[in-house]
């Protein structure tokens, strides 16, 4: 069995909290011999700051280098609101995002059966629903020059942001989604504004290109951005796998996100090019969810977008796809079971808090071995 070398950075606040939980998951893994793990440990964000004046050390840096994912837990909290703009927790994730050059951004959004109810559509709707964002995450409009603001004339002012893509950021967008769709339900849906932005004719060009050159085996349909933010709240569950670009990924990924509940839920991961010699693909896996400062140190953040981070770990970096299945079964199990934290909490169930939510996974996970 391989060793998979996996980097932890719990980070601050409930991010030291939850990835307490994720290491029982690991440890029950490896006892069983389902999966071996190797692994460093280090700090990130203000933790990182408080202990060496920066948001993320150089030898947390090599270490990023040499794994082959890490789990990151969350950066933040009032505590460092007035360090150095450069050294603030923030600047530790996006330096490891921008020196891993971590282009494609994947949030899951998966709706347990057991908390359907707790989505803004009808249960109808969502219960059951698995769909994957594929955002572009390094360009578009978030980074293309010019970006400014100017005065004009009459004490107006002009402001301009630029959308650019170039082909072969687009190209790699694509591969990702269409290899990601092959592992899943096998249908991409590509989405931009072709018939206004002409980085959008451009992405339409270029991802029917990569289709119909290297994945005719995958189902392909364009939609319109306005028109899939509509069929998102109208019928999810007909999408499998949307590739789309920064801005409209942002949008659409947190609109998708609120289908399926709580923040507590929800585990994303930002990938990276394959690299050459290795043949690995850089990888970070991390919650959605933030620090979670007015919970932090009282024990009641929810584990399972944690948990769920290392499940999409197993799942696309180490290949491990019944092990990754194993561990969403488990959060599917304790959630029928009745088992809540407070975020997700609802009469007659039973409250349990973070490490007993830990517990309750480990537990069901030895219910199926
Ligand atoms: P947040 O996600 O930390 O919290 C938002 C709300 O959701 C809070 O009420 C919190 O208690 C709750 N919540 C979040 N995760 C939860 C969990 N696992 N279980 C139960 N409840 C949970 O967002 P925020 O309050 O806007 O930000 C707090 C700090 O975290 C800020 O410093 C922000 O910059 C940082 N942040 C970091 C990341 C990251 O590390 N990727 C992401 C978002 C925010």
């Amino acid at each position: 069995m391989a060793t998979h070398k996996l980097l932890l950075l719990p980070g601050d606040g409930i991010g030291t909290e939850v990835m307490a939980e994720v290491k029982k998951v690991m440890s029950w893994l490896d006892a069983q011999g389902i999966a071996s793990f190797a692994i460093e440990e280090d700090l990130v964000g203000g933790a990182a700051y408080d202990s060496c004046g920066l948001p993320i050390s150089e030898e947390a840096m090599a270490k990023a280098f040499a794994a082959d994912a890490i789990l990151l837990g969350a950066v933040g909290g009032p505590k460092w609101a007035n360090v150095p703009y450069e050294a603030r927790p923030e600047a530790g994730l996006l330096r490891l995002r921008k020196d891993l050059q971590l282009f494609a951004n994947l949030r899951p959004a998966l709706c347990y059966p057991a908390l359907a109810d707790a989505s803004s559509l009808k249960r109808e709707l969502v219960e059951g629903l698995d769909l994957l964002i594929v955002r572009e995450l390094t360009g578009g409009v978030y980074f293309g020059e010019p970006k400014t603001i100017t005065d004009i004339s009459d004490g107006q002012k002009r402001a301009v942001d630029t959308q650019v893509y170039e082909s072969y950021e687009i190209e790699r967008i694509a591969r990702v989604a269409f290899e990601l769709a092959r592992t899943r339900r096998g249908k991409v849906v590509s989405t931009e504004k072709h018939n206004v932005m002409k980085t959008g004719v451009l992405w339409k060009q270029v991802v029917s290109e990569v289709h119909g050159s290297e994945y005719s085996d995958v189902t392909l349909e364009h939609q319109l951005a306005d028109s899939c933010g509509m069929q998102l709240v109208r019928a999810p569950k007909q999408f499998d796998v949307i590739v789309t670009d920064n801005l409209f990924g942002d949008i659409l990924s947190d609109v998708a996100a609120m289908l399926t509940g709580s923040l507590g839920m929800l585990p994303s991961a930002s990938l990276g090019g394959v690299e050459e010699i290795s043949g690995k693909r850089r990888a970070l896996y991390e919650p959605v969810h933030g620090a979670a400062p007015d919970i932090a140190g009282k024990g009641l953040a929810n584990p399972i977008a944690m948990v769920g981070s290392l499940a999409m770990a197993l799942r696309y970096s180490f290949g491990q796809i019944e092990a990754a299945d194993r561990v969403e079964a488990a959060i599917a199990g304790v959630l029928a079971a009745g088992y809540r934290t407070g975020d997700i909490y609802s009469e007659g169930m039973t409250r349990v808090g973070t490490a007993g939510m830990g517990d309750a996974i480990v537990a069901e996970l030895g219910k199926a071995a």
